[in-house]
């Protein structure tokens, strides 16, 4: 039994080390990332579903690793997070988003909204606001193209402080957005003191549409209800089937995003997408 035990303790031991090491590895080479720009971002379009306009993208963070090759937020963001290199990669973000914002309307592309995410992180930081406003104003970006995309946890933290932070926002037109909508805190009764815009349903609600007598069809269509009742624009995340669309087109949801419309694509080709003016 102590044998046991003590090989237990070795492949815990292995394991956590293991892990210790991936996490070093990672942010060592984050670190290089932000100094050598492999950082891009890629666009995926929200879609109006009552025209299949598209009414704007969300900029979704990707890192060209020359020897790892294109690694996806999953493996990065939350180790950024934890070492605080989320915040000077936040504000490459922020800063290139705004860049598309004045690329886009240089090409005629008129009035492209670019959604972006923002974490915990990030949004606790004292100085958010006014690097966020530094950035538009260096940049020329108008703020009524930028959203920003904050989840429920992150808003309910401090609620006074996040109050104060959207308001401001607001007042530049910057336009707010709920991001994984249903999967945090859930107390509705913020949403009415937060000057919300958006309200995007979190794509595990979506995934689990089965039809009207469907639970996950219920939270959907009550959270779409909710919406407009609060004269929020409704997003469904990770649509990515015609069943989905049709649900969500049945319930009046305002717009869609997912697969079934296009996938996250660089911005050559996202603004090849709005050549045509139409996804899928
Ligand atoms: P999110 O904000 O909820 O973004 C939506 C994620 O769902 C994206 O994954 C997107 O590619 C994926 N997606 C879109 N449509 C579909 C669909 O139809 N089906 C499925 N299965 N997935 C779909 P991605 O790009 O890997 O990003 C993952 C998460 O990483 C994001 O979740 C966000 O929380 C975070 N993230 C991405 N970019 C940034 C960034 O610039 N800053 C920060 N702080 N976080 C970011
Ligand atoms: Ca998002
Ligand atoms: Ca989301
Ligand atoms: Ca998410």
């Amino acid at each position: 039994a102590k044998e046991r035990g003590r090989n237990n303790y070795q492949f815990f031991h292995q394991a956590m080390n293991q892990r210790a090491v991936e996490r070093q590895l990672i942010e060592s080479n984050l670190r290089r990332a932000l100094e050598q720009s492999e950082f891009t971002l890629h666009y995926q379009p929200k879609v109006d579903l009552q025209n299949h306009r598209i009414t704007g993208v969300e900029a979704l963070l990707r890192w060209m690793h020359p020897e790892w090759g294109l690694v996806q937020p999953e493996r990065f963001i939350a180790i950024a997070e934890e070492c605080g290199l989320i915040v000077p990669i936040g504000r490459w973000v922020l800063r290139e988003a705004c860049l598309q914002i004045v690329r886009w309307r240089e090409a005629s592309i008129p009035g492209v909204s670019i959604a972006v995410n923002v974490s915990a992180v990030e949004f606790r930081q004292r100085d958010f606001f006014d690097h966020a406003l530094a950035i538009l104003e260096e940049t020329g970006a108008d703020p009524a193209c930028l959203q920003l995309e904050l989840t429920e946890t992150v808003l309910m933290r401090d609620v006074a402080t996040s109050a104060d932070l959207l308001a401001r926002f607001k007042a530049l037109g910057v336009k707010i957005a709920v991001d994984d909508f249903g999967t945090g805190y859930s107390s509705l009764s913020y949403l009415s003191q937060f000057p919300i815009d958006v309200l995007k349903i979190d794509q595990s609600f979506v995934r689990a549409i089965d039809g009207e007598a469907g639970k996950n069809g219920a939270i959907v269509g009550a959270v779409i209800d909710m919406g407009r009742n609060l004269h929020q624009r409704v997003i469904a995340e990770g649509v990515e089937d015609e069943e989905q669309l049709a649900f969500l087109k049945a319930h009046e949801c305002n717009e869609a995003q997912g697969y079934l419309f296009s996938r996250p694509v660089d911005a050559a080709l996202m603004q090849a997408m709005f050549g045509t003016g139409i996804a899928a």
